[in-house]
């Protein structure tokens, strides 16, 4: 069997593993999207065919890669792991497809980021299973049909804008994953925590959920931080108290948003007047990559309604004028 790739995360990564769930029907929220997975799980199994290929995109954190890992698991099948970023030409991405065995996944994480070759390579395997390797180079060049096994990709992307159209329409299956409630979020965090075996106020843990920006990722963050806090400066149990007191020292605000949101906050208001201001313009201010800020920053602040997009740029809104404590001016657009 081919190794399993690590997520080239680091220590993150490994802690990010210990509180995956393993199955989907462990993984909490995103409903509508697991019913739809779990029919299409279910039938594959049934007809002893493999999954259709299955495109995941969503902001980071909110559980592409574990639907991708859960989802061999409850079909039973084996999992190959790459990335779209470590893939620069088809031989990178042959081992894979060569490996894999009847019905199995191969999962590409930042599929985005394939070049257009490897792109192009991928087609013939995901629509009729097969590859075309050219041998040899000039008019000496053969190409080669080869056969593959059956099976399934799972990609995950941050936007699906940035893949292109044909490689887009090859998925079969393709589900957006948003922001998590705070029930959810809050029920994750009560779960975790037992994991963790950290003792946490059921106010306390409504209190981290509230503070993670609709994201598990940051909820697991978060919690981590609460537990060393606890063992540090209290009797190690997590109440409402020391909750509040170590997600203060991380800077975050009651609405849950940490130093850098409110970075690009004030960025708006102070340097562009509010706006509208363009995200590369914005991003060069805070001398921050444009990407963070489309793809981590602005997804929840979007969503939370405290900036808008136009097509001149990005402007606070009311309510985000409102959480940095300032009056919007006089003529403010509605
Ligand atoms: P992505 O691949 O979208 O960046 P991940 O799947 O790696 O995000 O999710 C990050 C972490 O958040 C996981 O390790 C897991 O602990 C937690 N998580 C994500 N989705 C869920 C879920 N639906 N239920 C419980 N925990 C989740």
């Amino acid at each position: 069997a081919p190794p399993l790739h690590a997520q080239g995360q680091g220590e993150e990564g490994e802690q990010d593993a210990a509180l995956r769930p393993k199955r989907m029907a462990d993984m909490v929220g995103q409903r509508a999207v697991y019913e739809r997975i779990k029919i299409a799980v279910d039938a594959a199994k049934m007809r002893g065919e493999p999954l259709g290929h299955v495109l995941f995109d969503g902001p980071p954190g909110l559980g592409k890669t574990t639907f991708a890992t859960c989802i061999p698991r409850d079909l039973g099948v084996t999992l190959q792991i790459a990335s779209g970023a470590t893939l620069g030409a088809p031989k990178d991405l042959l081992p894979y497809l060569t490996n894999a065995e009847a019905g199995s996944v191969l999962f590409i994480d930042e599929i985005h980021r394939l070049p257009k070759a490897v792109e192009e390579f991928m087609y013939p395997a995901m629509e009729d299973f097969r590859v075309d390797i050219t041998l040899g180079e000039g008019v000496s060049a053969r190409t080669i049909n080869m056969t593959l096994q059956p099976f399934t990709i799972i990609g995950a992307t941050t936007r699906t804008g940035l893949l292109s159209a044909p490689l887009r329409d090859r998925f079969q299956i393709r589900e957006h994953l948003d922001f998590y409630s705070e029930p959810e979020l809050t029920e994750i965090v009560t779960r975790n925590a037992g994991k963790l075996r950290l003792e946490i106020d059921p106010p306390a843990a409504a209190k981290v959920a509230m503070c993670s920006r609709g994201t598990p990722r940051i909820a697991n963050n978060r919690l981590r931080w609460v537990r060393d806090y606890a063992t540090s400066r209290a009797d190690g149990a997590a109440t409402l108290k020391v909750a509040e007191e170590a997600l203060a020292m991380l800077g975050i605000d009651p609405m849950g948003l940490d130093p850098q949101d409110r970075k690009y906050l004030q960025t708006i208001l102070r340097v562009f007047r509010g706006g509208p201001a363009g995200v590369e313009a914005i991003a060069h201010t805070m001398n921050t990559a444009i990407d963070t800020l489309t793809d981590e920053v602005e997804p929840f602040l979007l969503r939370s309604e405290l900036v808008v997009r136009s097509p001149r740029g990005r402007r606070l809104t009311q309510l985000g004028y409102a959480h940095l404590g300032e009056t919007p001016p006089e003529e403010f657009p509605e």
